[in-house]
């Protein structure tokens, strides 16, 4: 038996949490887990609580439950905070946590301060739906419990294109897949597919990057003025991110895009050893090595100077360390 089982056991009432501007693994696990307690504890009364999620996600089952309000004084037996690396990144649902009786934190992440009664934290794994799903009994995963948990794997995964993507994370996904999910549909339509308006702004970030640091570094900015022209919000700004990194010769990709006047947030990629989480956490964000993120203040020149700062150090050290076992390697031969 789990540790989730044991205590979903007991509860009569649970709080689905995640964290703020909730991605495809945050509202997949969310969903995924409210979907499994309907069909296998039928007798608990369950809520998730999540910040606006994007439409795009609507074929989740449950969608459509998800409630933007979060608790104030409801006490809930047990809490449940999923992909949310610390408190301070459940935004409003804190309240939730510090009110609920039990808690427990399912993530991946490796910044993870283990801020629950019980924390289930595996870094090495893909996403939190990857979590989740070791947590569950297989044979109850229903087809739509599978799909958000597929549609989750497949976003923190890139479509199983990131590093964080094991042969154990292809297991599952053929699990997932012998569900009888519409896979294709769900990669195309909640990964890949993009509104017009979304297309533009992507075009115009790209337009607009710019690189730095001999052409290892790509930067790219969305400013509350182009999101105004173009009619967007920050939920049209996925996959700007992915399409800088993928630039050849690019070691660490940036993009952050306003979200008050001179507060950016800012999304960091790796394509090296360069440690990304180690920068972010720096400016009180956090993530994983490869993919990392927080938010900063003051000019644009001000946070990219910022961050090329923290970047071109850890890539003198690399270059350092590199050097060490290459001479190394020449005197012991
Ligand atoms: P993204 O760049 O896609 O927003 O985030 C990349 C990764 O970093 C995700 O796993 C996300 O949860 C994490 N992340 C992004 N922003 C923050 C932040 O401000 N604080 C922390 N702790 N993690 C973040
Ligand atoms: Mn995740």
């Amino acid at each position: 038996m789990t540790i989730l089982d044991k205590k979903l056991e007991t509860a009569k009432t649970v709080l689905i949490l995640g964290h703020v501007r909730p991605d495809g693994d945050c509202i997949g696990s969310c969903l995924g887990l409210y979907n499994y307690l309907e069909t296998v504890y039928p007798q608990i009364k369950a809520q998730v609580c999540l910040e606006e999620p994007a439409g795009k996600f609507a074929y989740l089952k449950g969608f459509d439950q998800i409630s933007t309000l979060f608790p104030q004084d409801t006490s809930y037996d047990l809490c449940l905070c999923l992909d949310c690396s610390d408190e301070s990144r459940l935004g409003e649902g804190i309240r939730g946590l510090k009110l609920a009786e039990d808690s427990i934190c399912i993530d991946h992440h490796i910044t993870n301060t283990k801020y629950c009664r019980e924390n289930v934290v595996l870094p090495e794994a893909s996403s939190t739906c990857e979590v989740l799903f070791g947590l569950l009994d297989e044979e109850k995963i229903t087809k739509e419990t599978a799909e958000c948990l597929y549609t989750g794997i497949v976003h923190d995964t890139g479509v199983f294109r990131y590093s964080c993507t094991s042969s154990k994370t292809m297991e599952i996904a053929g699990k997932l897949m012998d569900k009888g999910i519409n896979f294709t549909e769900i990669i195309d339509g909640s990964f890949f597919r993009k509104t017009y308006v979304q297309n533009q702004i992507l075009g115009r970030a790209l337009l607009e990057s710019i690189t730095f640091l001999h052409g290892k570094c790509i930067f790219s900015v969305v400013r509350l003025k182009d999101m105004d022209f173009y009619g967007v919000t920050s939920k049209d700004l996925d996959g700007i991110i992915d399409q800088l990194r993928i630039t050849e010769g690019v070691h660490c990709a940036i993009f952050m895009y306003e979200i008050e006047p001179q507060i950016f947030k800012v999304s960091l990629r790796s394509n090296t050893e360069l440690n990304v989480a180690k920068i972010a956490g720096f400016f009180g964000g956090g993530g994983h090595v490869k993919a990392a993120g927080c938010t900063m203040s003051g000019t644009i020149y001000d946070v990219i100077n910022n961050l090329s700062g923290h970047i071109e150090q850890q890539m003198i050290q690399l270059e350092g360390q590199k050097k060490e076992k290459e001479d190394d390697t020449c005197t012991t031969e």
